[in-house]
């Protein structure tokens, strides 16, 4: 059971909401990240009065004190989640709860105040009152939900704020693969990591993205579209992208991804694609995975498919994984199979094509 907010949220409508025709026009064609609804959620919190002031409030520019700490020190953490349009016109959510529990984790890490589970889903049940008409229709678009909890107390010394505020604000994102799903390159960080053992890699905060953004780079310098980290320790094992998990298919059918080390944030897409394997019967190993055994299963057909996923794209299937002095894989290998099918099933399911047996969906208009 979900409890109740215990806040009231009040509502200031945008004075300055686009027509339908403009709102109709960047549904048509909305990309990702670029354009955003008519509103906004806030939520303030302060040492004295906790969480307090929720409102919906017109989409606009924050203003923040330039001392505040999260521009210093990055005391940020953000969710990212989907909402989905089904066929009869309702809205809804893919298991919100696991994104509230994940920001209270997150927040618990970068000592930042937990906002509550009734709290976090009220949130965006408001913003979608209000901007349901943002949630594009056609197949595969949705309305991303972007939560996130900033440091905003005006302060240079370095301890946890005293004050944060909490947003939501939401962007009408096209289909991801708008010419039909494309196998990607992966390049394989030698010098770089993402999360150190004890580090922040398994909270959702924004350093962890800063920290990505230059072994991106090289990814791309190699005509690679993502980077794969390995473990910061030994540098052996694989972790994860920037932003997505990774799959492994081998070619009994059987799923490996890397086990939850700290390090790896543990995505939502993750574990519904562990439960769904498994519900098809499938063996699924979560554990230590070594480059080199990648390298080997790649080339020698043990390893059949591979994949990577996350809320945005929700699978992208990868077709070679490169790095210093090696190619695992094809640059032409097809989509896999399996993760096709993996990546249907759980489509149809936010989308409401199939039956939703996990309870997963969450009405949210
Ligand atoms: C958000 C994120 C993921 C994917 O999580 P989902 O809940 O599936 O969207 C994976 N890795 C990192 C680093 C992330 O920030």
């Amino acid at each position: 059971m979900t409890a109740t907010a215990s806040i009231e949220f009040s509502v200031t409508p945008s004075t300055n909401r686009r027509s339908e025709e403009d709102r109709a026009k960047i549904l048509a064609n909305p990309g990702f990240g670029v354009n955003f609804s008519d509103h906004m959620v806030g939520i303030d919190w302060s040492v004295d009065l906790g969480w307090h002031n929720a409102r919906v409030q017109p989409y606009g520019p924050l203003s923040l004190d330039p001392a505040c700490s999260v521009l210093h020190y990055a005391q940020e953490i953000f969710e990212g989640l989907k909402a989905y349009r089904h066929a009869d016109g309702s809205v809804w959510a893919f298991r919100p709860q696991a994104n509230a529990a994940r920001m209270q984790r997150s927040a618990e890490r970068l000592a930042l105040p937990p906002l509550p589970e009734a709290e976090f889903l009220e949130s965006i049940r408001q913003l979608i009152m209000v901007d349901k008409d943002w949630v594009p229709s056609a197949p595969e678009t949705s309305l991303y939900l972007r939560p996130f909890t900033i440091a905003s107390e005006r302060f240079l010394g370095v301890r946890a704020a005293q004050k944060a505020s909490y947003y939501v604000i939401a962007s009408p994102a096209g289909a991801y693969f708008p010419k039909g799903v494309a196998p990607v390159s992966i390049w394989v960080s030698e010098h770089y990591t993402r999360a150190a053992r004890g580090g922040t890699g398994a909270a959702k905060c924004g350093g962890n993205y800063s920290a990505s953004l230059l072994p991106q780079q090289e990814a791309y310098k190699h005509g690679c579209s993502q980077v794969l980290f390995l473990d910061a320790v030994d540098g052996t094992y694989l972790e994860e992208l920037g932003g997505m998990n990774l799959f492994l298919v081998r070619k009994d059918g059987s799923l490996l991804t890397p086990s939850l080390t700290g390090s790896i944030l543990e995505g939502v897409t993750r574990d519904s694609l562990i439960q769904l394997a498994k519900d098809q019967g499938r063996v699924v190993e979560e554990r230590q995975i070594t480059l080199e055994e990648v390298q080997v299963g790649m080339n020698n057909g043990e390893i059949a498919e591979a994949f990577a996923c996350g809320t945005a794209a929700v699978i992208t299937p990868i077709c070679s994984i490169k790095g210093k002095g090696f190619v695992a894989g094809r640059d032409d290998a097809p989509a896999g199979e399996l993760t096709m099918s993996l990546r249907k099933a759980l489509t149809d399911i936010q989308y409401g094509r199939a039956g939703d047996p996990h309870g997963w969906m969450m009405r949210l208009a």
